[in-house]
């Protein structure tokens, strides 16, 4: 089976998790501060935290933004669930803003209208999560004058885009936003088997997510509401948590963040070759506005349904048939049965709901050849004959 994403192991990274394994630190060492010091500087944001899962990342970013019982937080239907349900976690309640029909990503205009209605109704959302699909940015600067306007946070869910730029600067330095965050899980562009990351160049939130991320102890006596009882002394001063990423994960991080701009280059040529060698079938392939150089995480294309005798599901099985690890991104979160439950109905949200019934995501990873990736036409070509 072609997958539809895989990692990228070498020597090097066997290399670095050995060392940290041997060392005298297997967490709370000094590979994760590295880690997040390289990841800073790559991208330029002040500071960087790293995680053990960009869920945990999302998590402890609506609590450092003041969260709450009472508050709203809204992402777009089209994402993984955890960028939704980082707002349950912390008592919020959440709903959605269609997406953009051309980049499927939140849509400005509709975040506008619904931001205008809810004014009017008294509950405009506390913090707004972009989520950057398949890597390609939102429109950042308009959700942002947006939230001069309405006075709500942004949170970047970059999970797909590290090493993606927006208007020529590298995602993650928070520009348009409060706080951005990665994930490193193995399919995503770079891996430390599980793992995320929070950048913010805001001093305050990035000391309330470090408090989070660790049980809101602090050995920083400025940090202390009570005086030290000597040089043993921590405090409680939160009700964190363990999210801390271990110095194993750290490590392999290290050394797969040396050929990220590698990886993100390969990817771009293989989306070349797929807009190349599906361009005259029936279907349409990813968009990329001009501001944007995608990090490429996912190829997703949408079928024409209108010239096609046959369906998504049966092109999607004629091509898992063929050892095609093809996937759908993704199944829209409000209507999972867990936000039905919440009153979430199928048409609330109908330009991902249409998008939801075309998309197929084509396997997509550095390590994908050229003739895997002709086997993979192959296979969608005559899935569509
Ligand atoms: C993968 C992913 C997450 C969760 O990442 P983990 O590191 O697995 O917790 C969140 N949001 C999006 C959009 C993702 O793709």
């Amino acid at each position: 089976m072609i997958p539809y994403g895989r990692q990228d192991i070498t020597e090097e990274d066997v290399q670095s998790v050995l060392t940290a394994l041997k060392s005298d630190f297997l967490t709370q060492g000094p590979y994760a501060p590295r880690f997040e010091q390289a990841i800073a500087q790559h991208v330029g944001a002040r500071h960087a935290l790293a995680v053990n899962s960009a869920t945990s990342a999302l998590h402890i970013a609506c609590l450092a933004l003041g969260l709450g019982p009472g508050d709203w937080l809204w992402t777009t239907p089209i994402t993984f669930v955890a960028s939704a349900n980082c707002g349950l976690y912390c008592g919020a309640k959440v709903d959605f803003v269609d997406i953009d029909p051309n980049t499927y990503n939140l849509c400005p205009q509709a975040l506008e209208t619904k931001l205008q209605q809810a004014e009017r109704q008294g509950c405009l959302p506390k913090v707004v999560v972009p989520v950057h699909l398949a890597g390609q940015s939102c429109d950042m600067e308009a959700i942002h004058a947006l939230a001069q306007r309405y006075g709500f946070k942004i949170i970047e869910d970059a999970s797909h885009a590290v090493g993606g730029k927006y208007q020529g600067e590298f995602v993650g330095n928070c520009r348009y936003s409060d706080i951005t965050v990665f994930s490193f899980h193995p399919v995503k562009i770079v891996t430390t088997a599980e793992g995320g990351l929070a950048l913010t160049n805001d001093d305050l939130l990035a000391e309330k997510m470090a408090l989070l991320r660790s049980h809101g102890v602090t050995r920083d006596t400025a940090l202390m509401t009570h005086e030290t009882h000597g040089p043993w002394y921590y405090q409680q001063v939160a009700l964190g948590y363990n999210y801390r990423m271990t110095e194993l994960q750290a490590a392999l991080g290290c050394s797969q963040l040396t050929r990220l701009d590698q990886y993100v280059a390969r990817r771009h040529e293989l989306a070349k070759r797929y807009d190349e060698l599906l361009q005259d079938l029936p279907l349409r392939t990813p968009w990329q506005h001009p501001d944007t150089y995608s990090g490429l995480h996912l190829y997703i294309i949408r079928l024409k349904l209108k010239e096609l005798k046959s369906n998504r599901r049966a092109v999607f099985e004629a091509l898992r048939s063929r050892e095609i690890g093809v996937n759908v991104h993704y199944i829209p979160v409000h209507t999972q049965p867990y936000y039905r439950e919440m009153g979430f109905t199928d048409g609330q949200f109908p330009q991902a709901e249409q998008y939801y019934a075309e998309a197929i995501s084509l396997p997509m990873y550095p390590l994908l050849t050229d003739a895997e990736q002709d086997q993979v036409v192959a296979a969608l070509s005559s899935a569509l004959a």
